[in-house]
């Protein structure tokens, strides 16, 4: 192998044990996590630091989680082949790229114009065709596609926004992070019951908050 072939591979490995020594477990989401490289989703500056696990920032000011959040993020939602998901707050578009290769069509939605622009252009040239991006405000979910298998929220609500609930399949399940926007939050995973919403808390996280309206860019 060439120094630089050995120097990817080596990333790679370290890359994929930091998800596992996180709690990353799930097979199908390292698998994914191993296929989509972090580096076109950050440009500029930060770009070499695309497989250190680390939150690192991106365009109107926000943030690309960091991947072991990811995993451990996409492995709680426990997406299926089948699935059709929405994704609240693109960003990067990292997050939905990764979702793409385990469900079966991804709508992410961002209230920047621009960051929708940037990972539609990610996506076209990676060929991940099941994948929609629109500009919009999530807290109101996506009413025209509705309902969904899995809701991924990727900013932090003081609650879980009513018409994303409202827009859960029943059998359905959300993973959102939870609690005011300067102070360490809870993720939460919600899952729809006939019978109502059953609530897991599952680690303290530290996101973004979730923004009422549209950018001014958008
Ligand atoms: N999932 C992203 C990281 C998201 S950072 C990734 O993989 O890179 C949180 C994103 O949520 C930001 O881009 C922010 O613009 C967006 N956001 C905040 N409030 C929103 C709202 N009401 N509707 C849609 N997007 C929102």
């Amino acid at each position: 192998m060439s120094d630089e072939a050995d120097e990817t591979a080596e990333r790679k490995m370290q890359f994929l044990f930091a998800l596992r020594s996180k709690g990353v477990t799930d097979a199908r989401v390292l698998t994914a996590m191993e296929k989509v490289d972090r580096g076109p989703f950050i440009r500029g500056y930060f770009a070499e630091r695309a497989y250190e696990d680390m939150p690192l920032p991106i365009a109107c000011g926000q943030t690309i989680s960091q991947p072991s959040v990811v995993g451990l993020m996409t492995q709680a939602l426990k997406v299926s082949a089948r699935d059709k998901v929405l994704e609240v707050g693109t960003g990067s578009g990292y997050q939905a790229a990764i979702l793409s290769l385990l469900a079966r069509r991804v709508y992410t939605v961002d209230r920047h114009k621009r960051l929708v622009q940037d990972a539609t252009e990610i996506f076209n040239g990676l060929d991940l065709t099941n994948i929609i991006a629109l500009t919009a405000d999530g807290s109101f979910g996506l009413p025209d596609q509705a309902p969904f298998d899995r809701i991924i929220v990727t900013a932090a609500a003081e609650d879980p926004p009513g018409p994303l609930l409202a827009q859960l399949k029943i059998g359905g399940i959300m993973v959102v992070p939870v609690g005011q926007s300067d102070a360490v939050q809870r993720l939460i995973r919600v899952t729809r019951h006939e019978s109502g919403f059953e609530y897991d808390e599952l680690r303290p996280v530290r996101f973004v908050p979730l923004v009422e309206g549209l950018g001014r860019d958008g």
